[in-house]
């Protein structure tokens, strides 16, 4: 049977391909049919993978070192516990028996089901125990997915098939990256969460907030992922395949010749040059950044070096991937952003509960808040300064006594590399992201010790209409277009331009060629994107007369009819 879901696209074009469904958070876990004669056996990998467990955890409890804190003692007991307690010992068991599914898929199940359970206590001590059951189950999992004598081949998903999962991380999602994915599906997530964000970067066509797709969709079904309009086909027929191939053939040929542009050098109709430098999460993506003709990088997500890994990457591992990237950039400037860890992109390592993610412990929050970790940051980019043109980007910076700690932070971090005889660039630029309302609306802190700006508008969005940015359930209320917004925004390009400090875009909002000319008409002239947006915007920008957008956006400042506003947007971009 056919049948059509809805969500919110992420990421635009057509992707056909065949569903292959994901667990929550777990992309390596398989979900497989196995044969009714076949449990037995599966039974007997998953008792035996418990069994190899056992034996690790009686390794590590006797090799334990005399000075070993006696907790450690207690931990490993608390694991030898709930590996043998009967919820992840006998329940697994019974989800093979009853669904006829890998082992690897019914411990996730089980997992899934009790860190649910666990979510509901209230008692904070108990609720923290979830992440021992997580360990243990990994542990089992890790057993399971390295056993050679699997009965069940663990299959790799086909090239090009299409990932439907409830949920993804963007830890989740960066992984995709190794692998050649069509598209993806979820049933949450908001347009502007980092899950999105990463979606974009691949340039495939994605869809968030489907609500039912995991549950409705089937394994291996054929599906049309439409993500310019966030619809799914399900199960379509021959004439909706056929119309729908020839969409996607039309979609490549637009962007086939969009490559025409990519040296052309970005400039408004009166010749006014713009800035175009792309946004990029690996170092691997410098070489799309690159093909797309991007003017540098405006934005190096770093944090995504600290995941999918349970250590922390070295300060000579940072400063090889920085300098990769500015090297690759032949001279064109590398922002680097110092890591903003926390909230939806949570360390491995480091569980914290908090009430409210997005609110806590974040961004320079948290740099500021593990010194050692962020000293190693900063030696590696400065380390990193005397191969390129680098520059140092502070997010989610929002006081002064945080802007003084932090220039304070890098001072150190210089002091310590004279000390050490190292060379760096002593006048490596130092900018702030602006994406705080708090923030925008005290520049002038800012501007005075800062060398430049970078609006965060996925941020500045998220917290002045405080909407959580991850949460689908009000994704409908997150606008760019909110009067607030756009009085900020144009705010904060105003009083960069009066302070003579160069003010650039680097949320979504830049790579959103409906709003090209809205920011060129509030004066920005440096936009940061990833690079499958770049050429798209540039095209607009070519075509953009600046005068006209000025008064446009003018007007679009002084109302609050959300009708006029996008009639005015429509004349903008006419
Ligand atoms: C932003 O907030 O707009 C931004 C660019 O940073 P991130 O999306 O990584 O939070
Ligand atoms: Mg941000």
């Amino acid at each position: 049977m056919s049948f059509t879901l809805h969500g919110i696209g992420v990421s635009s074009g057509i992707a056909i391909g065949r569903a292959h469904l994901v667990s929550h958070a777990q992309l390596e876990v398989p979900h497989l049919e196995i044969p009714k004669a076949a449990v037995p056996q599966e039974q007997a990998r998953f008792d035996a993978a418990r069994d190899h467990v056992r034996t690790e955890l009686e390794a590590l409890s006797s090799h334990m070192p005399d000075k070993a804190p006696a907790e450690y003692e207690a931990f490993i007991n608390v694991h030898r516990m709930i590996l043998d307690d009967d919820m992840l010992a006998g329940e697994p068991r019974r989800l093979i028996a009853t669904q006829f599914c890998n082992a690897e898929w019914a411990l996730k199940q089980q997992m899934d089901a009790l860190l649910a359970q666990f979510e509901a206590i209230e008692d904070p001590y108990l609720r923290e125990r979830k992440t021992d059951v997580k360990q243990v189950v990994e542990r089992v999992l890790a057993a399971l997915l390295l056993d050679s004598a699997s009965t069940a081949a663990i299959s790799v998903p086909e090239e090009g098939s299409i990932l439907v999962a409830r949920d993804l991380s963007p830890a989740d999602v960066i992984l995709f990256k190794q692998h050649r994915f069509a598209s993806f599906i979820t049933d949450l997530g908001g347009t502007t969460s980092h899950t999105a964000i990463v979606a974009r970067s691949l340039g495939i066509p994605s869809i968030v907030a489907l609500h039912h797709a995991r549950e409705l969709v089937r394994e291996n079904e054929t599906l049309i992922v439409d993500g310019s309009h966030g619809v799914v086909i399900v199960n379509p027929d021959e004439s909706v395949l056929a119309e729908y191939r020839l969409r996607q053939e039309e979609w490549d040929l637009e962007r086939q010749k969009l490559r025409r542009l990519t040296t052309t050098r970005a400039a408004t109709l009166d010749g006014t040059r713009i800035e175009l430098h792309a946004n990029i999460e690996l170092p691997e993506d410098v070489v799309a950044a690159r093909s797309s003709g991007a003017a540098g990088i405006g934005l190096f997500r770093t944090e995504f070096l600290y995941l999918n890994r349970r250590d922390l990457p070295s300060e000579d591992e940072q400063y090889e991937a920085y300098r990769s990237v500015a090297e690759a950039m032949e001279g064109l400037p590398v922002t680097i952003r110092t890591f903003d860890l926390g909230a939806d992109k949570a360390l491995e390592t480091v569980e914290r509960v908090a009430a409210n993610p997005a609110l806590g412990l974040r961004a320079i929050r948290l740099c500021l808040a593990e010194p050692q970790m962020f000293h190693g940051q900063l030696r590696a980019i400065l380390r990193a300064s005397v191969h390129g043109r680098v520059r140092i980007l502070i997010p989610m910076l929002s006081s002064r006594q945080e802007l003084t700690q932090t220039l304070a932070a890098i001072d150190l971090a210089k002091r310590s590399l004279d000390a050490d005889r190292i060379s760096y660039d002593p006048q490596v630029p130092v900018g702030g992201m602006i994406e705080i309302p708090a923030a925008a609306l005290s520049l002038s802190t800012f501007t005075q010790r800062l060398d430049f700006l970078s609006i965060g508008t996925n941020d500045l969005i998220q917290y002045t209409l405080a909407i959580d940015r991850t949460d689908d359930a009000v994704s409908h209320l997150y606008d760019p277009l909110h009067p607030a917004v756009l009085q900020l925004v144009s705010g904060i390009i105003q009083s960069a331009h009066k302070a003579g400090k160069p003010v650039a875009v680097c949320g979504e909002m830049a790579g959103d060629v409906t709003l090209t000319r809205l920011l060129l008409g509030f004066g920005l002239r440096q936009f940061s994107m990833h690079p499958a947006n770049l050429l798209e915007v540039k095209q607009a920008v070519l075509k953009s007369d600046l005068v006209d957008s000025a008064q446009i956006a003018r007007r679009m400042l002084k109302t609050d009819d959300p009708e006029k506003l996008y009639g005015l947007l429509e004349k903008l971009n006419a």
